[in-house]
């Protein structure tokens, strides 16, 4: 896989139209301490203002956090926003939907959310993330055999719930999430591109993890451009790499 080589920028700069699908947390910021800080970054917003603004730029931002914490994160009018890998949105002139229905999935993660509780209980280093549409369990500052005993719990309990119905479970270093099936940012760029057609528009998508790598194929399918964010090269569908938000942010800055 490639850096970002000449020959991509010269594509881009080429595409009449741009639309960019951008993940957040290791892509267009660096990552939070902790998943409920949700203080904007005012240099960043300040450059997707200026991006909205662009005739040529359509901007989604595609984010595992819940909608209500992307749109703290990215006030930015004219940006389409997708909370929880866009099971919830919001598009550029502000109106909110949900592509799945709460009480389809609600009661199924309320049976589930006192058992993690359980197992996590008098341990250190754990945090119970409730999305509303989904719950994950991060270990982050858990000790590594921890982490490990814990989230294999939780994943058994997840699993016996998962199968009973619209859910999935996603995974990741020492994280685990349950949430519906539509959870999933391939599927969600599918769906967008589908429903807010744009003639003559590259689709491009950048994200850190695994759950963007869903999209990159989806993205390719539909003939645009995967970026990995990444300081080391690893195994991806991308078509090529940057090597840290800052680096997307000098990239998307020369796109203006
Ligand atoms: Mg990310």
């Amino acid at each position: 896989m490639l850096r970002m080589s000449e020959n991509l920028n010269e594509t881009l700069a080429q595409a009449r139209r741009l639309w960019l699908f951008l993940d957040y947390d290791g892509t267009l910021a660096d990552f939070a301490p902790t998943p409920e800080h949700v203080d904007p970054d005012p240099e960043l917003v300040d450059l997707l203002t200026r991006l909205a603004r662009h005739s040529r730029l359509r901007i989604s931002v595609i984010s595992g956090r819940r909608l209500s914490h992307v749109r703290s994160l990215v006030p930015v009018p004219g940006v389409l926003l997708a909370g929880t890998y866009g099971v919830e949105m919001q598009t550029p002139e502000g109106e909110q939907s949900n592509r799945v229905v709460y009480e389809t999935i609600r009661p199924a993660l309320d049976a589930l959310k006192p058992r993690w509780e359980q197992l996590m209980a008098g341990r250190e280093g754990f945090f119970l993330e409730d999305k509303g549409w989904a719950l994950a369990l991060h270990a982050r500052f858990a000790a590594e055999d921890e982490a490990e005993r814990v989230l294999d719990g939780a994943r058994q309990m997840a699993t016996e719930v998962a199968s009973l119905g619209p859910f999935r479970l996603l995974g990741g270093h020492k994280f685990l999430e349950i949430g519906p099936t539509l959870a999933h940012k391939g599927r969600t760029v599918e769906y967008l591109l589908e429903r807010y057609p744009w003639p003559g528009a590259l689709p491009v998508y950048a994200g850190d993890d695994d759950k963007d790598e869903e999209a990159f194929g989806v993205i390719k399918a539909h003939g645009g451009i995967a970026i990995l964010v990444s300081r080391e090269p690893s195994h991806t569908q991308a078509d090529c790499r940057l090597e840290s938000p800052q680096a997307v942010r000098q990239w998307l800055e020369a796109l203006r």
